[in-house]
């Protein structure tokens, strides 16, 4: 059916050209528009895939704003294919509507444009269909062969670094949960609270330039200490996080140091990119080349778990503080926001 609504219309209307050509994939031999997309391999590369799904009511609030779930989509991918160290080439965009909602699709399309435009990757395909409202991205990407990021592969004594800052998107979650909770309903999409919640960044060009550079890298999406127990496990070694090093987001100045703590150790959705750098590699050096902060906020280990320390190397109970004042955050998220407790985290003594 080609209707004013019809599927068709509506991919022309939001996600063909113009607003798509702003790109300029110089990759792409074929877009939007036929059976399937068509892109071309650089000489010497290998082909990075990667997708993620959101699904209303359980990856974002039903009154969550449009735009943000656009960009959030988006910008979750781009972070896999950083910590890949991968370039992207393309996204492609499978959108379940439960009805035509022409002022929620131009706000969406809208925020997954805006950075598909900024982070330069061609929307190059996807799918339309009908139902409960539900957000599927793929993105493809390039690396030189070979030379893909892993979780595995970090070794003890390697130092453990982290690109940004910790716990804003948590603090964010926090908020907007209260507001709901309060009756309040959604924040502005502009909210300052929730600048990381609604609008993270992917650390492409960081990821790109910790190629041969850092041992093993991941993405934080789950949480600090959730995804440091994933390249642990992947890597075989433990880890030790100096607490007090530990950068955090300036909004959790205003927050009470328990839940600082639980949102800057288990709060999810930050997306920076968590690494292991060999003792050889020079942090300065690497610094300067980047447009991110770099913190080294601990060393892998021989010994198996991750251990919190303080500034006297005492170790933190950290698990039980996150769990504490999550709790009603983590009934909006079903990836219950990571607090430790699916994570190997040891005391010391
Ligand atoms: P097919 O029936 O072959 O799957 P579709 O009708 O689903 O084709 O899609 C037609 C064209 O529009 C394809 O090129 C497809 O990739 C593209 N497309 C469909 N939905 C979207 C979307 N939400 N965003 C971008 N491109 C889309
Ligand atoms: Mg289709």
């Amino acid at each position: 059916m080609a209707g004013p609504d019809s599927e068709f219309d509506l991919i022309r209307r939001y996600f063909d050209a113009p607003a798509a050509a702003r790109v300029s994939g110089a990759g792409v031999r074929l877009g939007v528009g036929d059976d399937a997309a068509l892109l071309a391999l650089r000489e010497g590369h290998e082909l990075v895939a990667s997708v993620d799904t959101l699904v209303e009511g359980t990856h974002f609030f039903p009154d969550h704003p449009a735009a943000s779930v656009g960009h959030k989509a988006l910008a979750s991918n781009l972070s896999d294919l950083a910590a890949m160290g991968a370039e992207p080439s393309g996204a492609l965009l499978s959108l379940t509507l439960p009805r035509v909602d022409h002022a929620w699709l131009a706000a969406f399309s809208q925020g997954f444009l805006a950075l598909a435009s900024a982070a330069d990757v061609p929307l190059v395909g996807g799918d339309t269909t009908r139902g409960p409202l539900a957000v599927s991205v793929t993105v493809l990407g390039q690396v030189p062969a070979g030379q893909a990021l892993r979780r595995a592969g970090a070794r003890p004594g390697d130092r453990l670094v982290v690109t940004g800052a910790l716990g804003g998107a948590a603090f964010g979650l926090e908020q907007e949960t209260r507001r709901r909770a309060a009756g309040t309903g959604a924040a502005n999409a502009d909210a300052p609270a929730c600048e990381r919640l609604f609008w993270p960044n992917a650390r492409l060009e960081v990821g790109r330039m910790l190629r041969n550079r850092a041992r093993a890298v991941i993405d934080v999406s789950d949480g600090l200490l959730a995804d440091l127990g994933h390249l642990c496990a992947a890597s075989g070694c433990g880890a030790r996080i100096d607490w007090p090093v530990v950068p955090l987001d300036p909004l959790l100045a205003q927050a009470p140091p328990a839940e600082a703590r639980a949102a800057a150790l288990g709060g999810g959705e930050d997306y920076e990119l968590l690494f292991a750098l060999p003792a050889d590699e020079s942090l300065d050096l690497l610094a300067f080349g980047v447009d991110a902060p770099l913190t080294v906020i601990g060393e892998f280990t021989e010994t198996a778990g991750i251990v919190v320390v303080d500034a006297a190397g005492q170790p933190l109970d950290v698990a039980r503080a996150g769990h504490d004042h999550f709790a009603g955050a983590e009934a909006n998220k079903p990836e219950a926001m990571p607090t430790g407790q699916g994570t190997d985290v040891e005391a010391r003594d």
